[in-house]
């Protein structure tokens, strides 16, 4: 293989070629940014941008680079496309991200708002990357053919926001990634041009707010505060369904974003056309961009899933253990994830490898009808750290009462899944927020702490025993 100097070399050469056998128009759109990535032997391997551009050279131009490369001494080879996204990240155009002024000149989050969610009023220097979490981005995406068009389509948009794909409209089902990627074009968009005001809100917390801004008379810092967004995601909009002024307010405020060539992204679980009640306007407007629809990942994808989410715990699985999850959790990610997690946290318990037996155990277990009852575990519980029900269930504040309670709050949890409020009133308490606070102090205790893992462990083995 050449080196990288010699491939890059050979690539402008090549493309030099092709600049002079096509138009202007066409050289820029489709061969400007790309690049060689690979040129060993038999193949040369072509980065591109995006799906459309790596289709279109596919389709109508494969001809006339094999014919560019043979001038330029590169026969006989297969040429391959490879989405390589950032060999061309451009900064965007000046006047579609951000300019400072438009944040300046706006007010911060609605009133209402800030007070029926005192959080938001914290900070003060507003940083405009509401609602963004920082946990998703394009590199720990894993690209399939479910999802290429999609990741394409939000990567174009990191790279001209506002211009081409306005509105980007993403749906499919539950679990499959649209929040993933929808947030991920955000945080480039906020991390690039740190004064833009990057907005992403959920169609339930939209309404919300829309609904407190009526009754606390702010409409106007409502309008006024989603108006003068650069880029404006809203996910989940479904829920918008059957709210006719919410749909309203939404219908203007996509208009002025639109016509100020800002940036607006919406994710559902349908397309526009399948959201009932959802008015004829907006319908039309949704549409009127680029619609993407996402399907879930196909088992190889889901394997690459599996596999990085384990690296990232610092765990490599083994092959077979990665298909097993990923064969027998198809339809969501999210509840691959936690099948994953659950093995992962389950071995790190009881230092075991997470083999594939152990993966079986706990997915059938999963499956099994929960035969297990509240009672049993709380009475396993108490036995274990021999004390009476009475006083686990009872008032007494004692160390070695508190613990066995919380430990029993946490298997609750853990085999049950039963709500806080419904764990609290099995072990006598009245309050919610003490199951959450023990659930969560076992869980971090039980990562420092190998006795209570033990202990743990000798329970739940006796539960299934
Ligand atoms: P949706 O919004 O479609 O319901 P999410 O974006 O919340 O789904 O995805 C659910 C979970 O699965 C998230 O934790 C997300 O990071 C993860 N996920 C989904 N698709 C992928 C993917 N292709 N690569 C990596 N993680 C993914
Ligand atoms: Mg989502």
């Amino acid at each position: 293989m050449g080196t990288v100097m010699q491939q890059n070399s050979l690539w402008q050469a090549v493309l030099g070629e092709i600049e002079l056998s096509v138009s202007r128009g066409n050289f820029v759109t489709w061969f400007k940014n790309t690049c060689l990535l690979k040129q060993s032997g038999e193949e040369v391997v072509v980065g591109v941008p995006n799906i459309f551009i790596k289709q279109q050279l596919e389709r109508k131009y494969g001809n006339l680079i094999t014919d560019m490369l043979r001038k330029n001494g590169i026969t006989d080879v297969n040429i391959r496309y490879k989405i390589a996204p950032t060999t061309t990240q451009q900064r965007p155009t000046e006047d579609t991200v951000a300019p400072e002024a438009s944040s300046a000149s706006s007010s911060g989050r609605p009133t209402a708002d800030t007070y029926r969610n005192p959080k938001s009023g914290n900070s003060l220097a507003h940083s405009y990357r509401q609602g963004l979490n920082e946990r998703y981005t394009f590199e720990n995406f894993i690209v399939g053919a479910s999802n290429e068009l999609a990741f394409a389509a939000c990567q174009a948009i990191t790279q001209q926001p506002g211009t081409k794909y306005n509105p980007l409209f993403l749906y499919g089902g539950v679990g499959i990634g649209k929040t993933h990627l929808i947030q991920a074009v955000g945080n480039i968009l906020a991390a690039r041009q740190p004064g833009a005001k990057v907005l992403y809100i959920s169609t339930e917390q939209f309404v919300q707010e829309f609904v407190d801004a009526l009754r606390f008379r702010k409409t106007a810092d409502f309008t006024g505060y989603y108006r003068t967004a650069d880029v404006l995601i809203v996910d989940d909009v479904q829920f918008i369904a059957g709210k006719e002024k919410v749909q309203e307010e939404f219908f203007h405020t996509f208009n002025a974003l639109h016509q100020a060539n800002k940036q607006i992204i919406i994710s559902a679980d349908k397309p526009p056309k399948d959201i009932p009640t959802l008015e004829a306007r907006l319908q039309s407007r949704f549409t009127g961009g680029m619609s993407i629809d996402m399907q879930i990942p196909d088992l190889e994808t889901r394997c690459a899933i599996v596999q990085t989410k384990a690296q990232s715990h610092n765990v490599v699985l083994e092959q077979d253990v990665v298909e097993y999850l990923a064969t027998n959790i198809q339809t969501n990610i999210r509840e691959l994830e936690g099948a994953l997690n659950q093995l992962l946290a389950f071995c790190e318990m009881r230092g075991l490898e997470p083999t594939l037996v152990v993966a079986a155990s706990l997915l059938s277990d999963n499956k099994r009808p929960k035969h297990l009852s509240s009672k049993q575990i709380i009475e396993r519980t108490a036995r274990h750290f021999q004390i009476p029900l009475d006083d686990i269930l009872g008032p007494k504040r004692d160390k070695d009462i508190v613990v066995p309670r919380q430990v029993a709050m946490y298997i609750l949890r853990t085999e049950l899944h039963l709500s806080f409020p419904k764990i609290a009133r099995e072990l006598g308490r009245k309050d919610h927020t003490t199951a959450i606070h023990s659930v969560d102090k076992i869980e971090r205790e039980a990562q420092l702490d190998g006795t209570l893992r033990m202990a743990i462990a000798d329970i739940r083995e006796q539960l299934y025993a």
